[in-house]
This record gives C-alpha cells, sequence and structure tokens, in this order.
C-alpha cells in the first residue's frame, strides 16, 4: 500500500511525499528543510523532478547530500542521477511508472505516472493544474494544447497531483471564462471549504478536470464565445481559443 501525502513549501507549492514500506521518494523537492522535517528519522530514498524551476529543484542539492540518494528527472538538470524522456519506465515504490514529455511550461516539463495498487498516480509539476494550467515560459501555445490534450486523454479517475495550490484562484477565472457551468460553481463551493479547514484541495482526477478546467474545454460553445469577444483573441481552433485563454489569464 503507497501513502501519498503533500508537504507545503514556500507559499503555494506541495512537495509530495510517497511511502511504501521503508521507501520514501519526494517529487519537486523545491526546499529540503520541510522534507527532512517531514522524513523525521526516516531515510530519503529517491527524488523525482518534472522541470529545471527553481522551486521545483531547489532542495535537491541538499537532500542528495544528506540522503545520498539517486535523482530521477529531465536530463537538462544537472543534479539528475537518472535521466527520464518521454516512454521510459521504471518501477519503485512497489509501482510500475511511466514517463510523458509535456512541453509548454518549460521545454523539459515531464509527467510521471505511478500505476500502482490498482489506481493511477499522475504527477504534472506546473504543466495541469486544478482547474487550471501552467503559464507558458519556453513552449508555444501548439506544444502545451498538446501536452493538455495528452493528459486529458488518460483515465478519468486518473488521480491530480500538482505542484501548487492555485485551485481557488484557478477557479474564479474559470467561472470568468465559463459562466454558468454548474460543476465549476460546485467545485469552487468544495474547494473554498477545504481551503477554509486549511486542508489541500488536490489530488483532482483528470473527470474533475475534463468537467471544470477551462483549458481542457475549448469545445464548450460558453468559453468559445468568451474568447471570440475577446479584442485579443487569436481565433477560433482548439489551439487558438487555448492561447487566448492562456494570454487572459496572465492577466486576470
Ligand atoms: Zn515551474
Amino acid at each position: 500500500m503507497i501513502t501519498i501525502r503533500p508537504i507545503p513549501a514556500f507559499s503555494d507549492n506541495y512537495i509530495w511525499h510517497l511511502q511504501h514500506k521503508d521507501e520514501h521518494w519526494v517529487v519537486d523537492p523545491g526546499d529540503a528543510d520541510p522534507v527532512m522535517r517531514a522524513l523525521g528519522r526516516n531515510q530519503l530514498t529517491g527524488i523525482l523532478l518534472t522541470h529545471h524551476h527553481f522551486d521545483h529543484t531547489g532542495g535537491v542539492p541538499a537532500l542528495k547530500q544528506t540522503y545520498e540518494c539517486p535523482v530521477y528527472g529531465p536530463a537538462s538538470i544537472e543534479s539528475v542521477t537518472h535521466p527520464l524522456a518521454e516512454g521510459d519506465q521504471f518501477s519503485v515504490l512497489g509501482g510500475q511508472w511511466e514517463v510523458l514529455s509535456v512541453p509548454g511550461h518549460t521545454l523539459d516539463h515531464i509527467a510521471l505516472i505511478l500505476h500502482a495498487d490498482g489506481a493511477r498516480h499522475l504527477f504534472c509539476g506546473d504543466t495541469l493544474f486544478a482547474a487550471g494550467c501552467g503559464r507558458l515560459f519556453e513552449g508555444t501555445p501548439e506544444q502545451m494544447f498538446r501536452s493538455l490534450s495528452r493528459l486529458a486523454d488518460l483515465p478519468s479517475d486518473t488521480l491530480v497531483y500538482c505542484a501548487h495550490e492555485y485551485t481557488l484562484s484557478n477557479l474564479k477565472f474559470a467561472l470568468t471564462a465559463e459562466p454558468g457551468n454548474p460543476d465549476i460553481e460546485a467545485r469552487m463551493a468544495s474547494a473554498s471549504r477545504a481551503r477554509a479547514e486549511h486542508r489541500p484541495t488536490l489530488p483532482s482526477t483528470i473527470g474533475i478536470e475534463l468537467a471544470t478546467n477551462p483549458f481542457l474545454r475549448t469545445q464548450s460553445p460558453a468559453i468559445q464565445a468568451q474568447t471570440h469577444a475577446r479584442a485579443d483573441s487569436e481565433g477560433d481552433t482548439p489551439v487558438e481559443i487555448f492561447a487566448t485563454l492562456r494570454r487572459w489569464k496572465d492577466v486576470f
């Protein structure tokens, strides 16, 4: 049985801590101190990375030195000992992992899928967020749209572990981009309750994202009407609608 817990870091990052028996792994440790506190007297077995940004990798040198553990992630990151790329598979934590290349937020961004205990767990870093998606720092709208489409095609019960608690602000934008969507309104209510009680709004599922995430809903007539009406509209193809939404969210 695997357990997966969020370790809060900085103002809104989650470092995911995965445990199976005596094995402890973390995903995207931007800071070493909260990881060491969470581990207590346990040893860290390994580190998984989704992309090179500092708030996902800043804790790696200290953790690697303290625990002498391997680092799995994109080859672009200097501290990586086990480079991962599209199509790679590996086995740790009693489960099978597969790797998808998902460029857009950064060009080196990968998503990691863990198959364990009869469930599918997606660690998607800053590509797919609850009700949102990452900014386009390095890639094109075409690349990000394709990356998100690949994640959206995963089975709807896939659990989604994003690297930030951005859900409430993303849902505010989602309600503006697609007014009247009852699934977004219901999610806003449950996410507001969770945050008021200091609980994370994650994990999500692909099914919830398909129903409430505007960046996966370019087929929605309400979203199409909103993006079409904007002065900065890029056009009406799915990629252009996505590009318009992303630019709109940048200034929302
Ligand atoms: Zn990032």
